[in-house]
């Protein structure tokens, strides 16, 4: 049964297998070049899914990756998706001084509108990699031009989060918006709600609970976020990574577009801008 109609964020973090952070330790940023790109026919999927269930989604797409494919920016904005930023070359914001996330963020802004010929609003980090440590990154932001962010995760994990942040949007600085990925509260503790690894690893109805949660309880939509490489089994398997990675990375990616098909089913999806009503965000 459909809930209630709360129109949920769809989000995908527009990158290759290659790229994920957890494999950065394996993989020279150096090979990307040579790597063979899996991200063009995964995301041409997922448009060809999301037009079927007539969901709209914000794609927050690496600069490195619309350089190389611009046809693939522009058929995600025919397709009446958001294109928005993951910043150009995947590194996590805390990973970064000020001045390079400033050019990172701002190189990709550019790269992108040139491509679309509109506005790129948002941004997301990669690996949600705005925490207590590097709060400084909402001013570059603001900076760069970008009118909102979806780059904190309240939730307690080895590699992100920062679980006594605020849940749902709140204004990060004037003219900043900063809207978490979704959680659910459950016996005093943040429990992740939005997608991701927990969405693939662990069975589909405890996702579908979470989300409901959220809609009924919170009355808030929810923010689910994905990247292609999830629905692709047949990626190149990287060799070397430690066994809790494999596990992270590859279980259950032949089921996921099963799963994901089911889950645009149940629940509508619409974009960050229209969802969050950020466009409101632009002067
Ligand atoms: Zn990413």
């Amino acid at each position: 049964m459909k809930p209630a109609a709360v129109m949920n964020a769809l989000t995908v973090d527009v990158e290759d297998y290659f790229q994920v952070s957890a494999l950065a330790p394996v993989i020279d940023r150096a090979s990307w070049d040579s790597r063979p790109c899996r991200v063009e026919r995964n995301v041409q999927r997922l448009l060809a899914l999301f037009e079927r269930r007539g969901a709209r989604a914000t794609f927050f797409t690496l600069g490195w990756i619309a350089e190389r494919y611009p046809q693939l920016v522009r058929d995600i904005v025919a397709g009446g998706h958001e294109l928005a930023s993951h910043g150009y070359g995947h590194l996590r914001a805390s990973d970064q001084s000020r001045d390079e996330f400033l050019d990172d963020i701002r190189r990709a802004k550019s790269l992108l509108e040139d491509i679309a010929g509109q506005p790129v609003l948002g941004y997301r980090a990669p690996s949600f990699s705005i925490g207590y440590g590097n709060p400084w990154a909402f001013d570059v932001l603001q900076e760069a031009g970008y009118r909102y962010s979806s780059s904190v995760y309240p939730v307690q994990h080895d590699h992100y989060g920062m679980p006594d942040a605020p849940r749902f949007a709140y204004s990060a600085r004037p003219g900043l918006t900063e809207v978490p990925v979704t959680t659910t509260r459950l016996l005093g503790r943040n429990l992740p709600a939005g997608g991701g690894g927990y969405f693939r690893l662990a069975p589909y109805e405890l996702s579908r609970w979470a989300i409901q949660r959220v809609n009924r309880i919170d009355r808030r939509p929810a923010i689910f976020y994905m990247h292609p490489w999830e629905i692709d089994p047949e990626q190149p398997r990287v060799p070397g990574t430690s066994l809790k990675t494999r596990f992270r990375h590859y279980v259950n990616l032949h089921k996921t577009e099963a799963r994901l098909d089911r889950l645009l089913g149940d629940f509508s999806w619409g974009r960050m801008d229209e969802v969050f009503n950020l466009k409101h965000n632009a002067s």
